[in-house]
């Protein structure tokens, strides 16, 4: 009987992935599943990108690189977030990680001492509380609601800092809600966080590409220039260029914070796989129509599916305004199901008896919600809805 560490023992695993896996049991015993859970685009990695690492192993590079990332990775970063962005970095603030997950994993080690508390924004990327739990912080989660559109008040913030608050999570578009905060909104918030300076703020802008809102994106530092020496702008080619599998994130702020993240990196997984840099670098530096494709087809199907969740008894939906996914409240369908009492259960009778795949909104920490992906085809979606339509009627 091996004693674990209260550190593991304090967190779960990821629920998103869980419900992937969950399904896949199902089909691999002979069940026919349509999987709803996924966080991933369903397109392949563009051709050009993929090129690009095929001649990254042609020509050997395939050993070690430095950890923080290849200069021409690291160039091509710092040249995104100028062009897209406005901001202007050096190299020595810019850190490439295996995915956007371990960026933050590796803020939050490099940031948080016992007790230091992470405000974060709910419904949340399942994973910010857990590793801020690892890192052995508090996560202060602030509740939203759907009439707010998912989104914090400037007053919800002020309230929820302390003495011990660290640092401020905003994810915007988000993952789950596929809200955007408008720069107005942005600015409000920024207005709160002047006010306490020793703050520090991430800006996960992972789904930065993937909007339609008609505004152009904008995130904490774009609305509030000011605080640009707080704020750790997090992102990566995951989801723009549906690469979720090549594992490469970024993370650009102050230097002194990166480089500590890179340290810690460098007594961990040191650089990023050499032949992923290779094809990011590909994917920053290349032509951008690729990504447009995709978000066409995802907005597309946004507005079929979440008319299409009107529709069903119980459920509502507002359309959101990017990501890949939707997050309609099923409490209505709650209310009206025998034996079933939470989203929790419903997502599991849901998987049983319509055989669709979808992630409770508790894992998110907003119960009485799912989520929905639409990184699938309309084919999918349409018998999705189609059984979900049987299985509430
Ligand atoms: N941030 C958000 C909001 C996400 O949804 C994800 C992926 O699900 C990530 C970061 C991390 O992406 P990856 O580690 O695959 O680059």
């Amino acid at each position: 009987n091996v004693q674990l560490s209260k550190r593991v023992q304090q967190i779960k695993p990821s629920p998103t992935l869980a419900v992937t896996n969950k399904a896949a049991e199902l089909r691999a015993a002979g069940n026919d599943i349509i999987g709803l859970g996924a966080g991933e685009p369903d397109f392949d990695t563009p051709d050009h990108i993929k090129k690009a690492a095929v001649e990254a192993i042609s020509r050997g590079q395939t050993k070690y690189t430095a950890v923080d990332g290849t200069p021409g990775l690291k160039k091509a970063i710092i040249d995104k977030f100028k062009r897209d962005n406005e901001l202007v970095y050096e190299p020595n603030q810019i850190l490439v990680s295996s995915g956007g997950k371990q960026s933050f994993f590796n803020l939050s080690l490099a940031l948080l001492n016992p007790g230091d508390e992470v405000v974060i924004p709910a419904p949340y990327w399942v994973s910010y509380p857990d590793m801020v739990k690892v890192a052995e912080g508090v996560p202060v989660v602030i509740e939203t609601s759907q009439a707010n559109r998912f989104k914090i008040t400037p007053e919800q913030l002020a309230e929820s800092i302390t003495p011990r608050t660290r640092l401020v999570v905003l994810n915007s578009p988000s993952n789950p809600s596929g809200m955007a905060y408008s720069r107005a909104e942005l600015e409000a918030l920024g207005t709160v966080l002047l006010k306490h300076p020793e703050v520090l703020i991430a800006t996960d802008d992972m789904y930065e590409h993937i909007l339609w809102s008609g505004e152009p994106f904008c995130n904490i530092v774009n609305a509030c220039p000011a605080l640009y020496d707080r704020t750790f702008v997090l992102n990566g080619v995951s989801k723009a260029y549906s690469m979720t599998g090549w594992r490469i994130g970024y993370a650009a702020g102050p230097q002194p914070v990166i480089a500590a993240m890179k340290k810690i990196q460098s007594q961990s997984t040191s650089n990023p796989a050499s032949i992923s840099q290779a094809a990011a670098e590909a994917a920053l530096n290349g032509p951008q129509e690729c990504v447009a494709v995709m978000v066409k087809a995802f907005h597309e199907r946004h507005d079929w599916l979440v008319d299409a969740l009107n529709r069903l008894p119980g459920v509502n939906c507002i359309p959101g305004d990017g990501t890949f996914y939707a997050f309609p409240s099923f409490q209505g369908v709650i209310d009206a199901t025998d034996g079933v009492s939470n989203d929790v259960e419903l997502a599991e009778h849901l998987l049983k008896t319509a055989g669709v795949a979808m992630v409770p909104g508790s894992a998110f920490g907003t119960p009485g919600f799912m989520r929905l992906s639409f990184a699938t085809s309309m084919e999918t979606l349409e018998k999705a809805i189609e059984r979900l339509q049987k299985a509430l009627s």
